[in-house]
């Protein structure tokens, strides 16, 4: 039996980093993986797909290049050599965790539970006052007829070639970021979406904004919809209000949320497996004593820095939860931190809510790209910030200013009495600032 200060479950994001943290600072650290370095995160999520966001920008711009004086001639596209550019960033990034993680003992195989304190790997028993469970998550299916004949977001983001009719089912995260690659690639698009608004935990006037600005690229957005059934040839049948559609396609992609992957052998111990995952408390304790779990795995926020946030708070730092940013790399980009509208007024919040447009912005519309919205909205009684919201240019950078000053506890009128840089997209917060 091989005994470390500390075993480490998983080498995605909220696994990698806190090994690799854990052994700088001293501890002897085991961290086991199943598969590639990087977990979804680096593999099959935020940057293949950040890859090809890339590739469909620069598909976007030259589409609009004449307006900027720039005749590129005919623009053609080859999916493929943006597939290979996509894997070549995800190798030179797996190099870099692969030197970040080696201060740790790195077992490559499947960790399976003998007891709270132990786990076997290729028939090796590992064990260690402290374990931290970061084993991610997967694709979600949804159980209907012909479930089979859809691809999942894995499967999708290895793909080497592009078939002319797409439709999403889910118009969550994974689904408008698909969407607005596969849009930019000249496929037609088609988003079938259950709920009422797409993006369903974002701000309804984001989120509407972003459907809008998709619909003018040429993506059709079914709202209310429920798919019924997939059938062989990749046609989907939906309902909606009342009415049972069919829509032909060539494929369907599959998005419609993520589960936790359990490890094997938890049954030999006493943590606590709930409908979303490992249940956790505030310091992402298990029922186990000595186990933790962090990142997908437990269900509480899935985003890779969640999960590294997650783990910094397991070796002892002191680090705001409250406060954690999300993005959606669709074109144009929207973010949100904090307490939507909605969320607000359920609440019964005493608030005040500006809106302030990117089109009044001289960066933005020298860009071109001046379609967007920032929502500011701030307690009327401490004048702190609740809740901001993008859709727009360069949001998912733009929110770590709000992002801070929330974390921070500043109220508002520091972002309006700092000075803001021009002409910078920032002067857009800065403007919420001083209107709210
Ligand atoms: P999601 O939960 O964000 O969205 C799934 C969508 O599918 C929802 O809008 C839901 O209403 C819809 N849906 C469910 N059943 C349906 C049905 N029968 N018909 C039509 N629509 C249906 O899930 P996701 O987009 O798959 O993403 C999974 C996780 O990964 C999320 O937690 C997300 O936050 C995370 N993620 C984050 C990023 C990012 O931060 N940029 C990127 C990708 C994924």
């Amino acid at each position: 039996m091989k005994e470390f200060d500390l075993i480490v479950i998983g080498a995605g994001p909220g696994g990698y980093e806190t090994a690799a943290e854990a052994a700088a600072s001293g501890l002897s650290v085991c961290l086991i993986e199943r598969g590639e370095l990087g977990g979804t995160c680096l593999n099959r999520g935020c940057i293949p797909t950040k890859a090809l966001c890339k590739s469909a920008d620069v598909a976007l711009t030259l589409r609009e290049a004449s307006q900027f004086g720039v005749n590129p001639g005919d623009i053609s596209f080859d999916y493929a050599v943006a597939a290979a550019r996509k894997d070549e960033v995800v190798n030179m990034l797996r190099q870099g965790v692969e030197s970040a993680v080696a201060g740790c003992t790195l077992i490559r195989g499947e960790a399976s539970f003998v007891n709270d304190s132990t786990v076997e790997v290729n028939g090796e028993a590992f064990t260690a006052p402290r374990i931290i469970i970061a084993t991610g998550s997967r694709p979600a299916e949804l159980s209907l007829p012909g479930a089979e004949y859809a691809v999942s977001s894995d499967a999708f983001l290895s793909m080497t070639e592009l078939p002319g009719r797409v439709t999403i089912v889910g118009g969550g995260v994974i689904g408008m970021e698909f969407a607005s690659i596969l849009n930019a690639f000249g496929v037609e698009v088609t988003v079938v979406e259950y709920m009422k608004e797409i993006l369903p935990p974002f701000d309804k006037d984001i989120a509407k904004r972003l459907r809008m600005a998709l619909s003018r690229r040429g993506i059709n957005i079914i709202t209310s919809a429920a798919v019924k059934e997939i059938r062989q040839d990749h046609s989907v049948v939906y309902e909606s209000k009342g009415k049972t559609v069919e829509l032909s396609s060539d494929m369907v992609v599959m998005a419609v949320g993520r589960r936790a992957v359990v490890p094997s052998g938890i049954e030999n111990t006493s943590i606590t497996v709930g409908r979303g995952g490992i249940e956790v408390d505030d310091l992402f304790r298990t029922t186990a004593p000595g186990v933790y779990a962090i990142g997908d795995v437990n269900g509480v926020m899935m985003l890779a820095h969640a999960a590294s946030a997650q783990g910094r708070k397991v070796l002892g730092h002191e680090i705001d939860l409250s406060v954690i940013p999300s993005a959606v790399f669709t074109t144009p980009e929207c973010a949100m931190v904090g307490l939507t509208e909605e969320q607000c007024k359920e609440q019964s919040l005493d608030y005040k809510a500006v809106k302030i447009p990117f089109r009044g912005n001289g960066k933005a519309l020298a860009m071109g790209e001046a379609d967007g919205i920032l929502k500011l909205i701030v307690d009327n009684t401490t004048r702190q910030i609740l809740g901001c919201h993008i859709c727009g240019p360069h949001a998912a950078d733009l929110i770590a200013e709000p992002a801070l000053a929330m974390s921070a506890k500043l109220p508002v009128d520091a972002i309006n009495e700092t000075v803001h840089s021009h002409p910078t997209l920032t002067e857009v917060i800065a403007l919420a600032a001083a209107r709210v």
